[in-house]
């Protein structure tokens, strides 16, 4: 057993910037787990071709750590992995790792008041308090299509990208239509023979205004006082007005979908081509996407658009709703990760043995501001649920969650406490206003449906108001808001 008093799980923007900021406040007592080999998160295990952040790198970045340097308006994966290993190598946060650890669950220990966190291979950590960077795209939707098994060639997921596959001269289907799919589908019709994309719901994609750096914007950020500081800011304020149009503030979304609609129109001319591509439900209702080169991909001679169906996969190919067999020598899935459903992958036993994923599947996905939860004392989750975001960066929230989570421990050492939770109340009020909001939203009001919903149509993923909201509200502990444990009474007659 290895006693800790603070664990992070992953060293995605959350784990890293948890650390970062603990050692910034003098807390040196903690350890992160990460089950790879290096730091990264969704940038490490992300490869595919094409990938890239759809919201600018300037504002995708930690506000502590700024890049001069990056290249383009949307970074790719690449140059976000090294920025991420570079922060991680300045801020001397490597050595607080144990790479490989794959955390299986964790266990509430009521009369220690501490942590059991137990991992693959068996070795076992205790801790007072455990943060869960993990985020909520991680763990790959694959789809349950007959026959995937009985597929002769190779079949995989676009974050487990196989690049042992030489994809030049195949025949390649690939299945869905999402954030991911839009990225890689322009480059591998370049490559393959033939390319099958199946589409169940054709996704809003706006023109992406993504340019390379110029030198001397790179010189004034270097140079000029206060420059680059001021370009991130405007970047935050322009990204944050998109709310006004997401959550009902203000209506200029049929501005936005008239962009869409005549950047296909001038890309497609093809009508009944351009009438698959377009969407039948509101933009902003799934997450919007940017790309210049995916309408005119469907342009190509060995590219087809399949809006048929997936109805059986064989040895050499796809079978579609209609019967008609389009033949495979590759099957990519496009399809996304399982997000409200994730923490059914989680055995996390809180306060008298309480079972997440069980207290989730049966309550609903409820927390208090995202992080935390009735019953499971100094656990956090980070970018946990209704935390994030169709229109600005998650590292903003990100950095609210790290300063909100050092302050709830600073709060505990002050009180002397062991033990702290929110109460029952805290979290129903919270989450009858998140509700009250995410109703009114375009994501539940738009016509579609979408990972952000759980299986009763709630928006379980969304942050419905303005991100500084966000940074107001988390911006001090409220007390009352917490049941706090002294060592004596060890979980009875917790004070509120
Ligand atoms: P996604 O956006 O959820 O897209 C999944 C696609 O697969 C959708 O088109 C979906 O269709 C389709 N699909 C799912 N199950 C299917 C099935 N059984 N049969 C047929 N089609 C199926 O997933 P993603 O592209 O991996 O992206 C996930 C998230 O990652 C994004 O929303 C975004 O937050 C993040 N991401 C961000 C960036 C970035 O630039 N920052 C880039 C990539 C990903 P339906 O629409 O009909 O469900």
């Amino acid at each position: 057993m290895i006693t800790k008093d603070i664990i992070i799980i992953g060293t995605g923007f959350a784990g890293m910037g948890m650390a970062m900021k603990l050692r910034e406040s003098g807390r040196e007592d903690f350890t992160i787990l990460e089950k790879a080999h290096d730091v990264g998160g969704t940038w490490r295990d992300n490869t595919y071709p094409g990938c890239e952040c759809d919201i600018p790198s300037h504002m995708y970045s930690f506000s502590y750590e700024l890049n001069t340097e990056w290249s383009k308006s949307f970074s790719g994966q690449q140059e976000i992995w090294a920025y991420m290993r570079k922060v991680a190598d300045d801020q001397g946060i490597r050595p607080y790792i144990d790479f490989g650890v794959e955390v299986t669950g964790a266990t509430w220990d009521e009369d220690r008041q501490r942590w059991t966190v137990n991992t693959a291979s068996g070795e076992t950590y205790e801790c007072r308090v455990l943060v869960a960077g993990v985020g909520g795209l991680h763990i790959p939707n694959i789809p349950e299509i007959t026959g995937a098994d009985t597929f002769a060639g190779p079949i995989f997921h676009s974050a487990r990208w196989d690049h042992s596959v030489d994809l030049t001269g195949k025949k390649v289907v690939v299945i869905g239509t999402g954030a991911s799919a839009i990225q890689f589908v322009p480059i591998v019709a370049e490559q393959v023979s033939q390319l099958t994309v199946f589409q169940r719901t054709p996704p809003w994609v706006l023109p992406k205004k993504d340019k390379p750096t110029a030198q001397w914007r790179k010189t004034v950020f270097e140079k000029v006082p206060g420059a680059h500081r001021a370009y991130r800011n405007a970047l935050y304020w322009t990204l944050e007005s998109r709310a006004l149009g997401f959550n009902g503030h203000l209506n200029f979304l049929p501005i936005a979908e008239r962009i869409v609609k005549g950047h296909l129109k001038k890309t497609v001319p093809d009508a009944e081509l351009r009438a698959k591509l377009t969407p039948d439900y509101r933009l902003g209702c799934k997450r919007v996407l940017q790309s210049n080169t995916y309408y005119p991909t469907f342009l190509r001679d060995n590219v087809e658009l399949n809006t048929d169906g997936t109805a059986t996969i064989v040895s050499d190919g796809v079978i579609d709703g209609h019967g008609v067999k389009h033949e495979a020598d590759v099957i990519i899935y496009g399809t996304g990760f399982h997000v409200i459903d994730a923490f059914d992958y989680l055995d996390i036993k809180g306060r008298d043995g309480l079972d997440l994923a069980a207290q989730f599947r049966e309550h609903g996905v409820e927390t208090y501001m995202g992080m935390m939860i009735n019953g499971f004392p100094n656990l956090a989750f980070m970018l946990g649920p209704n935390t994030a975001l169709g229109h600005n960066s998650v590292v903003f929230m990100i950095e609210q969650q790290t300063k909100f989570i050092i302050k709830l421990i600073d709060e505990m050492d002050a009180r002397g406490v062991v033990a702290a939770e929110p109460t029952l109340d805290a979290q129903t009020a919270f989450n009858i206003e998140i509700q009250r909001l995410v109703e009114k939203g375009i994501w539940t009001q738009g016509g579609c449906t979408s990972w952000y919903l759980d299986s009763h149509g709630k928006n379980r993923t969304i942050w419905p108001k303005f991100t500084f909201q966000y940074w107001w509200e988390t911006r001090k502990i409220n007390a009352p808001d917490f049941a706090w444990s002294s060592p004596q009474t060890s979980g009875e007659g917790r004070a509120a």
